[in-house]
């Protein structure tokens, strides 16, 4: 077992009950806070913690770190450690932090440099991205998009059990929580067979999505097996996959969706390590027809987090409208990666894939106003009143998940995103 995933582990830090952040998560972000420039930081409870003041004061001496890996806006430079070192530097942050441990406790003067209340910083993006792939892997989702928009009997294109199916997508629009967005504009066609029209977008939607951030990956031209593909995955955050669908039915023949989905994807801004996952693995479904040779993959690579998605109306309280969970994902990362490399293309550190919308097999779990109001045919109804087809101005939508087992929450926080009108 990794020494930080002990579910026995206590922190001197206090931890309130059901929080996502436990000691045994140890997560890493980028943040900043008064007069303090961007920096790595942890977190645990309710306290962020200053990882360059922690180096500068020596406790993270003996590991392969320098200042820069911390000094800096973005976890790239970390990463270049791998999963070793990723792996050293939070056990060694579990120990630091364990109720058992006086090294940093006693110093009430380091603990004062070191931590820092999780409401006084502002968090950043945490990683500088430079490709993103979006995949398209929850069977669910990809049914129900099937049903509506083509054949029900036929609703799975024939290549979708053969392929992880993925597009490459756009790094410049990814944003952390608490960014707005503004509604985008576009061309759309509201009545077949009549000329387009631009204007803003009617139908925004969210798609509950999960991403995961890699190492460096190898040369162009080699691939990396299924079997490897845990050792390139530094860990994973929420995403909202923002989506215009009117866009999106106008444009996407025959190269797939363009603007309708460039002009934002927004993301939690704690990577939470595959390490600290490691607990929550599952069995994955059964894949038939059987996997071409290069998408076998042996032990488990399927996670159980608990996935729900909110909406907020201005000045009103909160309704969820999806309980999902990433367990309904037919295709896992090492199969992900896998074909994403088997034609010898190159990953790079600070590349992030993402899953696609993750729906489960029930109307609670759809992962998309898309499906959870079925192209607008079954308009959901809000706590305060008024219903929702799509995503309106001045809406709120708040993606969160968790995992929990053996009295173990492990959280990944939330992804909240305001959505301003059109300029
Ligand atoms: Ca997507």
């Amino acid at each position: 077992m990794i020494n930080a995933n002990n579910p026995a582990l206590t922190s001197w830090i206090e931890v309130p009950s059901n929080s996502d952040f436990p000691i045994q998560n140890i997560p890493f972000g980028i943040f900043k806070s008064g007069q303090l420039a961007p920096r790595v930081g942890s977190r645990i409870g309710d306290k962020v913690i200053d990882l360059k003041s922690l180096f500068v004061l020596g406790y993270l001496s003996n590991l392969p770190f320098s200042q820069e890996d911390f000094d800096t806006d973005a976890l790239n430079n970390l990463m270049k450690h791998g999963k070793k070192g990723a792996r050293d530097l939070r056990n060694r942050l579990s120990k630091l932090f364990s109720t058992d441990n006086h090294d940093l406790q006693g110093n009430t003067h380091h603990v004062e440099q070191v931590l820092i209340d999780a409401d006084n910083v502002d968090m950043l993006l945490p990683v500088q991205i430079g490709d993103y792939t979006d995949f398209y892997s929850s069977r669910d989702h990809a049914t129900n998009v099937g049903t509506m928009f083509r054949d029900p009997n036929n609703a799975l294109l024939p290549n979708w059990l053969w392929i992880p199916v993925g597009y490459h997508g756009r790094a410049s629009s990814i944003i952390p929580s608490g960014v707005p967005i503004k509604r985008p504009k576009g061309q759309t066609l509201p009545n077949e067979g009549e000329d387009p029209v631009f204007g803003p977008c009617r139908l925004l939607d969210f798609e509950l999505e999960m991403a995961f951030i890699t190492f460096d990956g190898k040369p162009l031209g080699e691939s990396i097996s299924t079997k490897e593909a845990e050792d390139y995955i530094f860990g994973m955050c929420i995403m909202n996959d923002w989506s215009a669908r009117d866009i999106q039915k106008w444009e996407y023949v025959p190269l797939g969706p363009f603007l309708a989905k460039n002009f934002a994807s927004s993301i939690s801004p704690w990577i939470v390590t595959m390490d600290a996952l490691e607990p929550f693995k599952l069995e994955g479904p059964l894949q038939d027809p059987k996997v071409l040779s290069y998408l076998e993959y042996e032990g488990k690579y399927h996670y159980d987090i608990h996935l729900e998605v909110g909406i907020q109306p201005e000045n009103a309280a909160e309704t969820v409208v999806c309980n999902s969970n990433y367990k309904h994902m037919y295709w896992n990362m090492a199969q992900q990666l896998a074909h994403h490399t088997i034609n010898g293309c190159n990953i790079r550190r600070g590349d992030m894939m993402a899953s696609g919308t993750i729906s489960g097999p029930t109307t609670n779990s759809f992962g998309s106003m898309l499906e959870i109001s079925w192209k607008g045919t079954k308009p959901v109804i809000l706590k305060e009143g008024g219903e929702r087809k799509f995503i309106n101005d001045l809406d709120t939508v708040i993606m969160r998940g968790h995992c929990s087992k053996d009295g173990v929450r492990i959280g990944f926080g939330e992804v909240s995103t305001k959505v301003l009108p059109a300029e």
